[in-house]
């Protein structure tokens, strides 16, 4: 059988930051590695609801405090109800830094504005303006749930690099990403990292952060084929050497 996926990308124009787009490299190569096809499903202002439902993987990366103005009202909108709907359905996604901020209840920018945000994630982000410093640095942080996949290549870290002003508070509806332990992770008070809901990761590790963490990448393969096909389909296991010493490099 000729395994397909579509990956879907939230506005790759306005919301890339740090090196962003790299997830969708390894997204598409590590699927084309393993003979399976590749789409990529640009999701911006002019695109409608089909081409958001033949998604069966979604990315969103970072984009500052006027790029995440420019784009919520859409997003809410527009593509808020259907990208619910696929959540829902387990749909996996993979969102950094001031995309999980718009997917969370709100996002208050420094400039004291508020973003009224999609509600996937049960959590909520303010920047404090001046009055705290930003968050920036290399991070590592250790994965509370289980993302290993049967078969291939695991650690129990991950490694990224953060760049934000905005702190995240998560709620009961949403599980941490994974343990700070280094670098500020979602506020620099409570050691959590991220969010996770149904199958979707929401993190603040750029860097890009999926060629360093090759598990997390192979983890939402496996998810994206395992909805669409209705079965669980094993991935080959690739060579990852160069993969894993970045990882150990940065750990
Ligand atoms: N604007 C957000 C913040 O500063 C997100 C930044 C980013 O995506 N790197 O918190």
């Amino acid at each position: 059988m000729n395994f397909k996926l579509v990956v879907g990308w939230l506005y790759p124009e306005l919301m890339s930051t740090y090196g962003d787009r790299g997830n969708i490299i390894v997204l598409t190569k590590r699927c084309e590695w393993r003979g399976i096809g590749v789409d990529i499903q640009m999701i911006d202002f002019k695109t409608v609801r089909k081409n958001i439902e033949s998604c069966n993987v979604i990315f969103g990366g970072g984009s500052q405090d006027r790029q995440q103005g420019i784009v919520i009202d859409d997003l809410r909108t527009k593509k808020g109800p259907v990208l619910k709907e696929l959540f829902e359905k387990g749909v996996p996604g993979l969102f950094v830094c001031g995309a999980p901020q718009l997917l969370g209840h709100y996002y208050m920018t420094g400039d004291g504005k508020v973003l009224e945000g999609l509600g996937i994630f049960d959590m909520e982000s303010k920047h404090f303006g001046k009055s705290k410093p930003r968050c920036i640095g290399n991070t590592i942080a250790e994965i509370e749930a289980g993302f290993r996949v049967q078969g291939l290549g695991y650690r129990k870290t991950v490694v990224g690099f953060e760049n934000h002003g905005g702190r995240t508070y998560l709620g009961a509806g949403v599980k941490p990403f994974a343990k700070v332990m280094k670098g500020c992770g979602n506020n620099g008070e409570d050691g959590t990292e991220g969010a996770v809901y149904k199958n979707c990761i929401a993190c603040y590790s750029h860097g890009p952060f999926l060629p360093k963490n090759p598990h997390i990448a192979d983890w939402l393969i496996s998810k994206a084929l395992e909805v669409k096909y209705k079965k669980k389909i094993l991935l080959k296991q690739l060579d990852d050497a160069l993969e894993w010493q970045a990882h150990e490099f940065m750990l």
